[in-house]
């Protein structure tokens, strides 16, 4: 080996830094490797989202709530797919998760909990910023007072095994210039007790994407950073790794057609838009889905025959969102005094529209939606009112629900003798079986803090 650590950690998104930052308190020597020229991967660009069952603001407000339930939820939205030993670790470990970023991170978050699509209930704390990037800063200046370091532009090419089968290291390139492959020079990393695996998702890798969902060939839009590629997770595979449920990847349902990728609009309809707001076919004028139903319904309904869907937000409800000057300025949110004003812009039939938002501010009274069955709290009884906000939907492609098996111990599993490959963990969204058929909103952050912190954990104790 050129240089030696007790833990490597390959990825510096949420599951990759929790895992180096475990590993470091339990006293090891670690180094994270990026093969970016920036850290934080998709975890940066997220949201910043964290479900959690049991929250302490749902308390508050007299809402029962359980891990059973969020796990039954999580199986429901999962078409059952799911690794039922995952899933509960996932629940069980939420609350402690969201109490790391915010007690021992210091990541400070919103007053108010968001009901997000496929939830029982609002259980989701959303950063004050509405960005992932906030977390992603505070998992860093973590990373520098511990002395954990990170080694931007430093790809994983394979790993390295030792005579006993059991992985070793990493053969990396360092000086990488993504994408061009096999540039920088090669490099041999030892780690003396374990490797983790936390390299994200491969949206953005179209020729992996094709093979396993051929309906997501060509250039498609996503919302994904461009080293979102299969080659980490390709590695692993050819040491024995078990590839789960790679066919499902997920597309956003609340991403705007008039921005590129995740943009500035995707948080103002995630976080007030569609828990406030209708989401309706233009070429009707009606509402078409359940708003609130999980992520995989509201997409397959988007995307059928013909639609062109729209989000209809009232003038209450969109001023809530923080970055909503900016959305409107970038013409990705748009802003009408009138109701019939947007229906001729958009070229919506006016009555049609009209008598739709009728039908659902009295339905909003009367806390009862006859037509699809979304749940209507108490508390999202705002009725859609002028100025109306619109934003023109296009679901792109968000988040690959596969990867590599893990147990709940966040150690790789081996595909022929189903027992955990010595010295390999992974953790995030490069693993599989969480989520099965589709993860629900909040849960890639609480999956990746609760398991990349676990792999951090094993993987420190392997071999005492
Ligand atoms: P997660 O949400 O699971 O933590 P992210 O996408 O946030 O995933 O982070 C994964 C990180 O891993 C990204 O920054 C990505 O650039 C990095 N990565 C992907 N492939 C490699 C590789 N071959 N070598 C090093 N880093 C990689």
């Amino acid at each position: 080996f050129d240089e030696s650590f007790e833990v490597l950690v390959i990825g510096s998104g949420f599951a990759g830094l929790s895992a180096a930052i475990e590993a470091r308190l339990a006293g090891r020597s670690v180094l994270v490797i990026e093969k970016m020229a920036l850290p934080g991967g998709n975890s940066a660009l997220s949201g910043g989202l964290i479900a959690v069952a049991n929250a302490p603001l749902l308390a508050r407000d007299g809402i029962a709530d359980s891990p059973d339930l969020l796990a039954e939820d999580m199986f429901k939205a999962g078409h059952g797919l799911n690794h039922p030993d995952l899933v509960r670790a996932a629940a069980a470990g939420s609350l402690e998760a969201f109490l790391w970023c915010r007690d021992f991170l210091g990541v400070v978050f919103a007053g108010s909990l968001h009901h997000g699509g496929g939830h029982s209930v609002p259980r989701i704390y959303s950063p004050e910023n509405c960005s992932g990037s906030v977390i992603l800063q505070a998992l860093l200046v973590k990373c520098r007072e511990l002395g954990i370091p990170i080694r931007l532009q430093t790809a994983l090419e394979a790993f390295i095994l030792d005579g006993d089968g059991r992985v070793a290291g990493a053969e990396v390139r360092a000086g990488h210039i993504f994408p061009q492959a096999q540039s920088g020079t090669p490099r041999r990393i030892g780690a003396t007790r374990g490797v983790v695996l936390a390299s994200g998702g491969y949206c953005q890798d179209i020729e992996f994407r094709k093979i396993h969902d051929p309906g997501l060939a060509g250039a498609l839009e996503t919302t994904n950073h461009p080293g979102a590629t299969a080659e980490a997770l390709v590695s692993a595979l050819k040491i024995g790794a078990t590839p789960v449920h790679l066919s499902w990847i997920q597309m956003g349902p609340w991403t705007s057609r008039d921005e590129v990728g995740w943009g500035v609009s995707t948080m103002f309809s995630v976080l007030v838009g569609i828990p406030h707001g209708i989401m309706i076919d233009a070429s009707t004028g009606k509402r078409f889905v359940n708003e609130l139903a999980d992520r995989l319904s509201r997409s397959r309904e988007m995307v059928a025959a013909g639609r062109d869907p729209m989000l209809i937000v009232g003038g209450r409800a969109a001023r809530q969102y923080p970055n909503l000057a900016q959305g409107l300025k970038r013409g990705a949110i748009r802003r009408y005094d009138t109701l019939e004003a947007l229906a001729q812009d958009q070229s919506i039939d006016f009555p049609a529209l009209e008598a739709t938002l009728r039908h659902f501010n009295l339905s909003l009274r009367d806390g009862v939606d006859d037509e699809f069955g979304r749940p209507l709290a108490a508390h999202e009884r705002f009725p859609i009112e002028a100025p109306y906000h619109l934003v023109r939907l296009r679901p792109k492609i968000h988040y690959c629900n596969g990867g590599i098996q893990i147990d709940a111990g966040a150690r790789a599993l081996d595909i022929a003798s189903h027992r955990p490959i010595p010295g390999l963990y992974a953790a995030g969204e490069v693993t599989g079986g969480v989520h099965g058929a589709c993860r629900l909103g909040g849960m890639a952050i609480t999956e990746c803090i609760v398991f990349g912190r676990t792999a951090g954990v094993n993987a420190s104790r392997a071999k005492d």
